[in-house]
């Protein structure tokens, strides 16, 4: 069953359940002429709400700011969390508001606000969020949800021409974005860190029942026993944050912040700000410009997770009382980790298995892409026009093609180990090996275009990031290396 207006959603509050302490009920302050600038039928979809709805008037009122959510109960929530490393205390949704938790046809999904005004978390911050970021959000969930992998979704990017300041003077936008859940590391952080093991236990409690009820379950054999179940909550985010890494890895992601309060609870990509997919490969490439010290630098994204989960760890040992129950769940990050990154790599090298020994096959292309600075996305999709006989467009891509070829070799001799057609192979490694990704310069086109009060480049580029694989004629200029310009972009924390 579809609605056709807000009014017809079923909402529920469950966060706002939460004591009054996790939160702040208040209302956003609301963009001044807003304008809907794009809404996403796929994100209404998955909470039930047809596209006729989106147009409206109440629709705009909502999703501006200006009217609560039709049963909805709006807040801030407040969470804690590390910051680069270091221990930043209290924060919270400086500039977010809760609007309340759909019960849709797909599940259940909390609608957040983002720009949406001051709270009591906002420190030093104005509450507010500019065109530039918003647009660079609502695309980067789109673009992950079309490559398959975890995130936060969005359903409206609304626009005003209130100035916002920035490096410079800006304008005003709000994102809504959806997730089944916002809570994260920093969450429970925050209660550990006050030594307030009730509300730490009131908030594991609600994280297993509404998102991870078979954490109650105990393993067969094994007596129930009250800790369990926490000790499996780790467990859990531990196996999706290590799944999320190898899926960013294997797409060649960087974050950009990873810091505790934006790791999501279920593992989701949350939290999108300096972000970027990768042009020419660095191992130690570096998206955000505020990052001086390369902390959050590609091939350190998988040891920062976990470093990460570490945090939520030393969190839930207020609750579990056992250290080494929680340091052999944090053991198992590892090998989930390498195990599903060989798997994307093996899909990625069309190959039809995974052996020990095609580590120094896939660390020797890193390589040759790394010291060639060899554009990440071409380099593997053009694999595939290798395997079908045509080398020379995957070797155009490196400085030394020798080298390129040479590798080129070793990779089709290990295919024609398994046997199978070239066709089949290549066509596999083209459903795994995207020709579309949300490049830095393509952002900023749309995002010019937005400033125009044009939205198509939005359009367009959704279109595309949502079958990420599929080559589409016309749209040649989507799939190219980046232009010149592109290198001077610089994305930072300011947003
Ligand atoms: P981020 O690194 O963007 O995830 O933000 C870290 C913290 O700063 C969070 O608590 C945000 O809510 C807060 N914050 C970021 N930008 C603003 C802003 N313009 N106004 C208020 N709070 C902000
Ligand atoms: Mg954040």
């Amino acid at each position: 069953m579809t609605a056709h207006t807000l009014d017809e959603l079923r909402v529920l509050n469950t966060y706002a359940a939460l004591p009054a302490p996790f939160y702040t009920r208040l209302s956003p302050q609301p963009l001044n002429a807003p304008r809907l600038l794009h809404a996403n039928p796929e994100a209404a979809a998955l909470i039930g709400l047809d596209r006729g709805a989106l147009g409206t008037p109440e629709f705009l009122a909502v999703f501006s700011g200006a009217q609560p959510l039709p049963g909805g109960d709006t807040l801030a929530a407040v969470y804690s969390g590390h910051q680069f490393g270091i221990w930043a205390g209290q924060l919270g949704d400086g500039r977010a508001h809760l609007l309340g938790e759909v019960a849709g046809p797909q599940g259940r999904w909390e609608l957040q606000l983002k720009g949406s005004g001051m709270t009591p978390y906002s420190r030093m911050g104005d509450g507010r969020a500019v065109l530039r970021s918003s647009v660079r959000e609502y695309l980067a969930s789109e673009a992950m949800h079309g490559l398959g992998i975890p995130t936060t979704r969005a359903l409206a990017l609304v626009v005003s021409d209130d100035p916002v300041m920035r490096e410079t003077v800006e304008t005003a936008a709000i994102v809504t974005r959806m997730s089944p859940s916002f809570v994260r590391f920093g969450s429970f952080e925050h209660w550990s860190a006050r030594r307030q093991p009730d509300m730490l236990r009131t908030l594991a409690d609600y994280v297993i029942d509404h998102d991870y009820p078979e954490c109650r379950m105990p393993p067969a054999g094994e007596p129930a026993d009250d800790k369990a179940p926490y000790v499996a909550l780790l467990r859990e985010v531990t196996r999706r944050t290590a799944e999320l890494m190898a899926d960013w890895q294997a797409v060649g992601f960087c974050h950009g912040v990873m810091n505790t309060d934006n790791m999501s609870i279920l593992g989701l990509t949350l939290d999108y700000g300096p972000y970027g997919f990768m042009d020419g490969f660095r191992l130690d490439h570096v998206c955000n410009h505020s990052d001086s010290e390369g902390r959050y630098s590609w091939n350190r994204q998988p040891s920062v997770a976990l470093w990460n989960l570490y945090r939520l760890g030393g969190s839930l040992h207020m609750l579990v009382q056992d250290v080494d129950a929680l340091r052999a769940v944090l053991d198992e990050f590892e090998g989930i980790f390498t195990r599903a990154f060989h798997e994307r790599a093996r899909a990625k090298l069309g190959l039809a298995a995974w052996r020990p020994d095609d580590e120094p096959l896939l660390d020797d292309l890193l390589r040759l892409m790394h010291a060639n600075h060899a554009d990440f996305t071409l380099s593997w999709r053009r694999l595939s026009d290798a395997v079908r006989g045509e080398r020379q467009a995957f070797e155009d891509l490196f400085i030394d093609r020798p080298a390129a070829g040479a590798w080129l070799d070793r990779l089709l001799a290990r295919q024609a180990g398994d046997g199978r057609p070239p066709a089949e192979v290549a066509q596999a490694m083209d459903a795994v090996n995207p020709l579309y990704v949300l490049r830095n310069h393509l952002a900023e086109e749309a995002i010019q275009a937005a400033k125009r009060g044009d939205a198509g480049e939005i359009d367009t580029l959704l279109t595309l990031l949502r079958a990420p694989c599929q080559a589409r004629p016309g749209y040649e200029k989507y799939a190219a290396l980046p232009p010149d310009w592109a290198s001077s972009i610089e994305v930072s924390c300011s947003s």
